[in-house]
């Protein structure tokens, strides 16, 4: 028969080991509670998601015409200080189907940011976004590719996005340059990194469009891309591509 001082530390074991384990299960959910998550079909077409920073500019609208006309769709990484000068555009954006995802406001370098200028510029941009089209933003870009696993923490109820694949497009403002590059890199499970900043890349872009998708391939928004397979995206890690039957790569 158990004494009381022996059913005393046994009941105090299973209370720590209980404790010990909802921390862990909690640790390891606790992400995915705040996942994305959407449904996509025919997975194996060969997709490739288009992403334009920095805008929107002058360009975008004649951009978003020629995605309409060829039934593409693509992902707006947009500035907040530009969407307030550009609030039909944005509109637009979002009339047309397309992810609009967040750039900060005014193009910091997270990586020389306190965490609470980026959560600033972000949370700023995304009142500026749901303001303009009643739209909430699950999707961010960091410029220039930059940052710190703390940084994405600053903001860490939103989907990070990077590239697999760089044009190098600002610094090569020519149409022939980009458009060939756009056409001979292409692969399937891409996301391009481009800027709407550019006329050059702009009429480059709807040219490559037109060259790709008889080629067979599909262009998607960001989040069908990453989601093809089935997977929920979590915050806390920045995307790069995703291929059919892989799982999202990211760093
Ligand atoms: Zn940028």
């Amino acid at each position: 028969m158990l004494n009381l001082k022996e059913t005393t530390n046994k009941t105090n074991i299973i209370i720590a080991l209980a404790l010990t384990a909802f921390i862990i299960i909690s640790y390891i959910f606790t992400p995915y509670s705040k996942s994305f998550g959407v449904e996509v079909e025919n997975p194996s077409r060969k997709m490739i998601a288009l992403t334009f920073d920095d805008g929107p500019s002058d360009y975008t609208q004649a951009l978003l015409d020629g995605l309409k006309s060829k039934n593409a769709k693509a992902t707006f990484f947009v500035l907040g200080k530009k969407a307030q000068k550009n609030t039909e555009t944005i509109k637009n954006i979002i009339a047309d189907g397309h992810l609009l995802g967040n750039h900060t406001y005014s193009h910091i370098d997270m990586m020389k940011s306190s965490k609470n200028t980026i959560a600033s510029q972000i949370y700023s941009t995304n009142k500026i976004i749901k303001e303009i089209t009643g739209t909430d933003v699950k999707f961010y870009r960091p410029p220039y590719g930059h940052y710190f696993g703390t940084s994405l923490n600053a903001v860490n109820d939103m989907i990070a996005v990077k590239w697999s694949n760089d044009s190098i497009d600002w610094k090569h403002q020519d149409e022939e340059y980009v458009f060939n590059y756009i056409v001979n890199k292409a692969h399937d499970g891409e996301i391009l990194l481009l800027h709407d900043t550019k006329e050059t890349t702009v009429k480059a872009t709807l040219r490559a469009i037109d060259v790709l998708e008889a080629q067979g391939y599909s262009f998607v928004r960001v989040d069908e891309l990453l989601c093809r397979n089935g997977d929920k995206l979590a915050p806390g890690i920045a995307y790069r591509g995703c291929k059919f039957n892989k799982k999202p790569t990211w760093f």
